[in-house]
């Protein structure tokens, strides 16, 4: 593999799959909000076919278990339908948690059945209760886990799979390794599908709200965080601000440099938004030559501040084109928000403030 660009991306592809670090709050919302559908489908399937299976039993264990195995078919089953029908709040700690419960219960389940049974693998019929971890492990690869949520979850199944055969003094059996063997297998095949899937993901979504020229976030995902924005004001009673960022005569960059020349100043103030403004505050392109900040949790003096160290990298930025270096500079409106304001309200007064620095003269930071 002579192909410096194959190694790069399977590096970054790789480093987006390990944790959820670098990943957007946007992102993580709609993961989160995938992961936990996903779990209580699977909680509530298993929850109604756990005492489904009762008649079943009856016919392949032996009777003096019987009623321990109804007992304990009931309880799990009562605990996966909990689990898969009390509402949850679309948060990753919260959807970590139940993907942790869902594996919990089931391997609680396993454990008990081979304490009850004295192992089932030595039983032909008893196979599906063998082959239990390795459902679980089947199960795990379609969620959209991370490689480290995946690691722990997996781990947790692997430890009591070795711990209840070692509990039960049958670990060195020629079966028991085969067993290990095959979970071994299952695990690295679940691992890399989910890695897949969540490679996949994070390529569409980016794809969604992103802006294709300047790689911001789109007006979509932008009002998206906006509502996340008001919402999290509300509730802390913290105010918020408005940047409304416009380049000064850009249709005369345009007439005199061409569009593309147009285009790679775009890119260029896109580049110092990305670099000066952390990413949490979602600097975005509201539409043509406008960009939008959205800043949670900031007075109008701190969104001021913001504004004109923006407003100075900007113009000492140095764009190089075709015809020679082009220099650029922009007009901001800032406008801040009271708890609870309507966003329109807020956007509409950066923009008021955005046409008295045109008025001004341009290159200006007003409020
Ligand atoms: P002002 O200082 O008053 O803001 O003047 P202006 O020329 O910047 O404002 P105006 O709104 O008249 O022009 C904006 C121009 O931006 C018009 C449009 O052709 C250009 N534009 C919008 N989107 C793009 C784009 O994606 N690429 C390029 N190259 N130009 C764009
Ligand atoms: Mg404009
Ligand atoms: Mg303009």
């Amino acid at each position: 593999m002579r192909n410096p660009q194959f190694w790069q991306v399977l590096r970054s592809a790789f480093v987006d799959c390990v944790s959820s670090r670098d990943h957007s709050h946007d992102f993580n919302h709609y993961r989160s909000e995938l992961l936990i559908l996903r779990v209580r489908l699977f909680a509530v399937l298993f929850g109604l076919a756990s005492p489904v299976w009762i008649p079943i039993d009856r016919w392949l264990l032996p009777a003096e278990i019987l009623g321990s195995m109804m007992a304990l078919r009931v309880v799990a089953g009562l605990a996966l339908l909990s689990l898969g029908l009390l509402p949850a709040r679309p948060a990753l700690w919260s959807a970590r948690l139940r993907a942790a419960l869902l594996v919990l219960i089931t391997l609680l389940f396993y454990l008990m059945v081979e304490l009850l049974t004295g192992a089932t693998y030595t039983i032909p019929s008893l196979i599906g209760y063998t082959a239990l971890p390795l459902l679980l492990v089947a199960i795990l690869a379609l969620l959209p886990l991370t490689l480290i949520e995946s690691v722990v979850l997996q781990l947790l199944v692997g430890v009591t799979v070795i711990a209840i055969h070692m509990w039960l003094g049958e670990l060195a059996d020629r079966g028991v390794l085969g067993l290990l063997w095959v979970l071994l297998l299952f695990i690295g095949f679940s691992l890399l599908a989910q890695a897949f899937q969540l490679h996949l993901l994070l390529l569409i979504h980016r794809q969604a709200t992103r802006d294709s020229l300047t790689g911001l976030f789109n007006r979509g995902a932008l009002l998206r965080h906006a509502a996340v924005v008001l919402e999290d004001g509300k509730t802390s009673g913290a105010s918020y601000a408005v940047l409304m960022i416009d380049l000064d005569r850009f249709k005369q960059i345009n007439d005199t440099y061409g569009h593309l020349g147009g285009d790679n100043v775009l890119r260029a103030v896109a580049g110092v938004l990305a670099r000066e403004v952390s990413a949490d505050k979602l600097p975005g392109r509201f539409g043509g030559e406008e960009f939008l900040l959205l800043m949670g949790h900031t007075t109008l003096a701190q969104a001021m501040e913001q504004a004109e160290r923006l407003r100075s990298a900007i113009a000492a930025l140095v764009v190089e084109t075709d015809v020679g270096p082009l220099r650029v500079t922009t007009s901001i409106g800032v406008a801040e928000g009271q708890p609870g304001e309507a966003l329109e309200q807020v956007v509409r007064r950066a923009d008021q403030a955005l046409y008295t620095a045109k008025e001004k003269g341009r290159n200006l930071v007003v409020s």
